[in-house]
């Protein structure tokens, strides 16, 4: 293949990569973005971006031959997965042995499958989660500049209690306030008054058409549409898509070389290219940056990376659960796609939880109270280089989601009992009321402080850097990617004013 020589290249675009390469192109540096998705900005024959969640089709999955929603099922029923046709399609959903993780592949990241919570976590819980980060400047400075940057906001509350589209989120909440616990709005990157529109029948339908996972062709404030044109704009910024990073190593004068595989929409391998650089940015998400990181600390050619890589993996405690709700406490046939509200019990010392009301947007009437609950399990997991396949493990046993269930069940058992309700048994393929085999929000693996120093600076290596999920050790307590955000700009500043 042929080489090309950069000054940057940051590797991934989801929220530590989109963020990392506006801060460099705004500093004068020219950089290369590599995302190994596609870029999401075209209509399909349909007229359409992107699928629906109901009737999905290539676009919504990575390469896969049937789609693998997170819920499997209703009334046990295999309602919504469908055979598809491989593609480079937008949500993955990465295998291991005891845990499955979800990503967004794409321009975009994570943010172009996500639910667009955009949580602040507490300040004193901050402090517990990234012990060597200093509060002050996160809350005066990080924290408000992304979630200004992302777009965050929240819905007029007059609309919100009137609308038929969140009776969903309205009925999770009387239910939880009649068990005495609270719950709390939850900024969103989606445009609140768009989906106003949406409501009122003034504008093509995106939330209140069932986009969620497998996007949004309205409404979202994904990363393309924030931080992504605002790289590119500065000029200095250059994206180069459905562009694998497969491996990189190090030459004498520290010049660092990445080997790459071009790919078409099909799949089908274009060519490999290596591109060499003198800052690399890892921003390929809590499996891609170690993963990378690790193959190439392990077959030799990075010899001197820490031992802690891999370590302190998490899935942010999640649990997903549903409660069956009375025949009269109908929620309606259309539930807006982005979650609205938080059953808010983070306070309690014993099970410290923070639940999504997350919607069942099925086009039906389903008689079900939906959750991704966010527990603190202080759980860890690792992940490790398989030399054999050339890939990442992941090392998390199924027993180590017991303390999230634990916690869950605690808030929803009381919360069952206060409303004479009881658990769904058929939303998960089995008859199980608890799934926590897959995650939405994995964390970890080169922890910052640990694999890094302060900054995100890879310990025994000069200008190699790791900007995304992967520096936050496992929890956040609530949705992580405001957290994500913050930290890479904080981490991008610092950067720039001392090592360019
Ligand atoms: P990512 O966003 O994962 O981006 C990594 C990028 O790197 C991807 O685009 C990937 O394709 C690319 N990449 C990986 N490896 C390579 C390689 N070798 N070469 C080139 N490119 C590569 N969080 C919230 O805060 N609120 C929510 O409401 C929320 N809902 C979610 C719902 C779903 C269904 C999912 C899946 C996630 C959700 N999350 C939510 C989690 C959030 O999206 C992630 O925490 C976030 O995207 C992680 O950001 P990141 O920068 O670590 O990496």
């Amino acid at each position: 293949g042929r080489r090309t020589t950069v000054p940057a290249v940051v590797i991934g675009s989801g929220y530590g990569a989109a963020t990392t390469a506006l801060r460099l192109g705004s500093a004068g540096v020219p950089t290369l973005m590599l995302e190994m998705g596609r870029l999401w900005d075209t209509a399909g024959a349909d007229g359409s971006i992107f699928c629906d969640m109901l009737r999905p089709d290539h676009r919504s999955s990575w390469f896969r031959t049937r789609t693998e929603a997170p819920l499997a099922s209703i009334l046990w029923l295999d309602l919504v997965n469908r055979e598809v046709k491989p593609y480079a399609g937008v949500l993955d959903r990465m295998h291991f042995d005891e845990m499955d993780v979800y990503v967004g592949r794409g321009v975009g990241g994570g943010s172009l499958v996500n639910g667009g919570m955009a949580v602040t976590p507490e300040r004193d819980d901050f402090a517990r989660i990234l012990p060597g980060v200093d509060p002050e400047p996160m809350y005066r400075r990080y924290y408000p500049l992304a979630n200004r940057m992302l777009g965050a906001n929240s819905p007029d509350p007059a609309w919100f209690e009137d609308t038929d589209c969140y009776a969903y989120a309205r009925l999770s909440r009387r239910h939880a306030e009649r068990a005495g616990f609270g719950t709390t709005f939850v900024p969103n990157v989606y445009d609140f008054d768009y989906m106003r529109r949406e409501a009122a029948g003034e504008v093509p339908k995106s939330a209140l058409a069932s986009e969620v996972i497998y996007g949004n062709d309205h409404g979202k404030r994904s990363l393309d549409k924030s931080y992504i044109p605002a790289a590119l704009g500065t000029g200095n910024v250059t994206l180069q898509t459905l562009t694998r990073v497969t491996s990189f190593r190090q030459e004498a004068d520290g010049t660092y070389v990445l080997t790459t595989e071009r790919i078409d929409e099909l799949g089908e391998v274009r060519g490999t290219a290596e591109i060499a650089c003198e800052h690399l940015f890892l921003g390929a998400g809590s499996l891609g940056s170690t993963e990378l990181l690790l193959r190439a600390r392990d077959t030799g050619a990075l010899p001197d990376l820490p031992a802690g890589l891999g370590e302190k993996w998490g899935p942010n405690g999640n649990v997903m659960l549903g409660r069956a709700n009375h025949p009269w406490d109908t929620t309606g046939l259309v539930q807006s796609g982005m979650p609205a509200l938080g059953i808010d019990n983070r306070h309690d010392p014993d099970n410290p939880v923070f639940a999504e009301i997350a919607p069942v947007p099925a086009g039906i009437e389903t008689w079900a109270s939906l959750y991704l609950a966010i527990t603190r399990n202080p759980e860890r997991g690792r992940i490790e280089y398989d030399a054999a396949t050339d890939s990442a493990r992941l090392r998390w046993r199924e027993a180590q989601g017991q303390p999230s269930i634990d916690a869950a069940k605690a808030v929803f058992d009381r919360i069952n009992q206060a409303n004479g309700t009881a658990y769904r048994h058929d939303l998960f393929g089995d008859t199980r009321a608890f799934e926590n085999r897959f995650t939405y929000h994995p964390l970890g693996g080169c922890v910052l402080g640990d694999v890094t120093d302060a900054y995100g600076r890879v310990r025994g290596y000069r200008n190699l850097y790791v900007t995304d999920g992967s520096l936050i050790p496992g929890s956040t307590g609530v949705n992580p990617f405001v957290t994500i955000t913050a930290l890479a700009e904080r981490n991008a500043e610092r950067v720039l004013a001392e090592d360019f």
